[in-house]
């Protein structure tokens, strides 16, 4: 067997022991005689899974009983839409914090459904890349929520610490839920598309705190609506049992690492790599330092052609994934979750490599 060591941005890289505890369990499921995908949602076997995958990510995040747990299609894209089609009512304010390519995305959306749509602070076009600061956001009086991208993917910037608002605050956090701990209860609202930290793609979790979701009015659709997937426990339809399946799984798997350990460990391994861009005037990171991201860690060579060959060898080596978003260009590196400790060494003792070959 060869495993690569996968820098893909999403979908990313999933724990080995995760995905041979699905090949083990793949074509008979605990005796059913079948596979979870072949299960009914309605059934034992499934219902199991589903109720763990809550129950993981309400004890992961900490969650009082105010808050539901929730599965949803479409994506990270589809709560673009979704967040002001069910908490933005008419003649509202939804303060937007443009932090990147995402939060600019999010904005769009809440604008195409005609709310009032504030910039509360706008780095998008920041190089260095960074987040707007905190201290420095202008925020709206009343505001319906502020929505905030606690990691831009693409950009490499993230958020270490997040503004106390009065408006619930809504996040998306697709590419940073679960890396490190948070304050669950500082949100309103917090969704995320699982293929970059907690399972394949075809599913979103969305925590929501019950109360907003009785907002939406009377003419939103009934799978658009968070109140349906609250009162139904996300099975109003047939949901994504298969990605539910496996976000169980991960969260298991988190649960049984210790997610403090996890924690240190992701904090550990971007450091790792961020020493080696500090420590050679050959790279340069993209990201302003107080807003550098553990998750996707950017950063640039002194030429593009040097980049492109960068990642070209890294990819002989068996490192993959690692050339930046098409829109941005330079390396990019996303070290989720599952991404393993050994890979990191490896690109470090490769960025050493490379740099004296070339420098
Ligand atoms: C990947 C990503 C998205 C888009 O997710 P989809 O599930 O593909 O819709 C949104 N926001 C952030 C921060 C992301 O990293």
């Amino acid at each position: 067997m060869a495993r690569i060591f996968n820098f893909n941005a999403g979908p990313s890289a999933l724990p080995l022991e995760v995905l041979e505890e699905a090949q083990r369990e793949l074509v008979d499921y605990k005796g059913a005689g079948m596979s979870i995908m072949e299960c009914s949602h309605r059934g034992k076997e499934y219902d199991a899974v589903h109720l763990e995958a809550v129950e993981n990510l309400k004890k992961l995040l900490a969650l009082t009983d105010d808050y539901a747990v929730l599965f949803i299609q479409g994506g990270a894209s589809l709560q673009f839409a979704m967040v002001p089609m069910n908490l933005l009512g008419p003649g509202q304010t939804a303060d937007y914090i443009n932090s990147g390519a995402w939060a600019d995305k999010a904005l769009k959306e809440a604008k195409l459904l005609g709310g009032q749509v504030n910039a509360a602070g706008n780095t998008a076009k920041d190089i260095p890349t960074r987040m707007p600061a905190i201290e420095s956001l202008k925020l709206t009086k009343g505001a319906a929520y502020v929505h905030i991208t606690s990691n831009e993917t693409i950009a490499g910037a993230q958020y270490k610490v997040f503004p106390k608002t009065e408006a619930p605050l809504v996040a998306d956090m697709s590419s940073d839920i679960l890396s490190r701990p948070i304050d669950a209860q500082q949100f309103g609202l917090i969704y995320a598309g699982a293929q970059k930290n907690l399972g394949p793609s075809g599913v979103a979790v969305v925590v929501i705190r019950k109360d907003l979701a009785e907002k939406a009015a009377a003419t939103v659709p009934t799978m658009l609506r968070y109140k349906t997937y609250v009162e139904e426990n996300s099975l109003y339809n047939t949901p994504p049992t298969f990605g539910i399946y496996m976000i169980a799984l991960v969260t298991r798997w988190i649960l049984r690492m210790g997610p403090e350990a996890l924690y240190r460990q992701n904090a550990e391994k971007a450091g790792k790599i961020y020493a080696a861009i500090d420590g050679n005037p050959f790279y340069r990171a993209t990201a302003v330092k107080e807003y550098r991201s553990d998750m996707n860690l950017t950063f640039r060579l002194p030429s593009e052609e040097l980049e492109e060959a960068f990642v070209k060898e890294a990819s002989k080596l068996g490192m993959k994934g690692l050339k930046g978003h098409r829109s941005v260009g330079g390396i990019r590196a996303s070290i989720y979750n599952a991404f393993p400790v050994a890979g990191v060494d490896a690109l470090v003792a490769f960025m050493k490599e490379f740099a004296k070959k070339n420098g």
